[in-house]
């Protein structure tokens, strides 16, 4: 599908494994507790599985460096049962890591190069949707002392936080308590994660904020009109703070019929054309989506992106920062 020379695949090759390759958000974690027919037992980290898309055989095979493992606990009520969740995604995260020497649980960005140049992928925990905090910052605290680096306030709905893009008053203004959360994330040392935010407390975020915040999983709204991609403004508004966008494989946010990794590399493109080659990162959002792209089917297939944005001519080092460089330089700047 995606033709080059033999002097480009070689190029394409040594990028790939140079790079440190960053993929911002998964849903792979609740793969690991659920048991869906015919499968007589969840997913484990360590086999190659025929579903989905996520586990150590297929990161190492992708070249992937760092996969944050998203807890989603897909609950729209903020019930104890959304914080039990979350506490038994930070359980299977520990325990799948822990009996796979190909892979460590890291917080630093220094501990994601060791990792690298000690062979193993590095897996960074995060939360999406704040539900399991129930409105409680030092909830908020605990997850952080349980290794979780990233954070996003709302799914789609809403939580005492923030509002999520489905939110019935979608225009109303960030709590204060969101403002507090974000006050204490920024002493903490964790990454805000815009997506999945409803576009008015998006704005209220990019004014509170001083630093660079992610949008772990999402794509441009101006490419692909889809309610959880990003305006142009928005992406304006995210460089201004030095922050990232991980590109996002769900096709309804990729292109209207039948999606390919190219048009996910043209939403790439839009970004650097936008706002320059410092803010396009990868957040494929595998696992928690169906019928990824042609040419982008599982995590194994990720050296693909690579090849389109060589055959699009692209640099050494901007095929460096997008592959993972920018995310990176994220976490240098925030998680201290
Ligand atoms: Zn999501």
């Amino acid at each position: 599908m995606v033709e080059l020379t033999k002097q480009q695949e070689e190029r394409a090759k040594r990028l790939h494994e140079e790079a440190v390759v960053v993929d911002t958000h998964c849903d792979t974690l609740g793969h690991f507790l659920r048991r869906s027919w015919p499968r007589r037992r969840p997913r484990k980290l360590g086999e190659r599985s025929e579903e989905g898309h996520i586990d150590l055989p297929r990161l190492v095979e992708g070249g992937v460096d760092c996969q944050t493992f998203a807890i989603y606990t897909g609950n729209k009520a903020i019930v104890p049962e959304a914080t039990l969740r979350a506490l038994q995604m930070v359980d299977v995260f520990y325990r799948e890591i822990g009996e796979n020497e190909g892979i460590v649980s890291v917080t630093k960005p220094d501990e994601i190069i060791a990792a690298k140049e000690g062979g193993k992928v590095a897996g960074l925990l995060s939360i999406e949707g704040a539900e399991p905090l129930m409105g409680d910052i030092g909830l908020l605290r605990v997850f952080y002392r349980l290794g979780v680096r990233m954070l996003s306030f709302a799914w789609n709905y809403r939580t005492p936080f923030a509002d999520g893009l489905n939110a019935k008053r979608a225009e109303s203004k960030l709590p204060d308590l969101g403002v507090q959360a974000l006050e204490e994330m920024d002493r903490l040392g964790m990454v805000f994660d815009v997506s999945h935010l409803s576009d008015s407390n998006f704005w209220d975020v990019a004014d509170v904020m001083k630093g660079p915040f992610i949008a772990s999983h999402s794509n441009c709204r101006d490419v692909c009109d889809h309610a959880r991609n990003l305006t142009d403004d928005m992406v304006k508004a995210l460089a201004d703070h030095g922050g990232v966008m991980g590109m996002n494989f769900a096709p309804a946010f990729v292109a209207k019929e039948n999606p390919t990794v190219e048009d996910v590399v043209d939403h790439i493109d839009h970004i650097v054309d936008l706002v320059g080659p410092d803010h396009a990162g990868l957040g494929s959002d595998f696992d928690g989506i169906g019928n990824p792209p042609a040419g982008l089917e599982d995590v194994s297939k990720m050296p693909n992106i690579t090849r389109v944005l060589v055959k699009r001519e692209y640099s050494d080092e901007d095929i460096r920062k997008i592959l993972g460089g920018n995310h990176l330089r994220v976490f240098k700047e925030v998680l201290r």
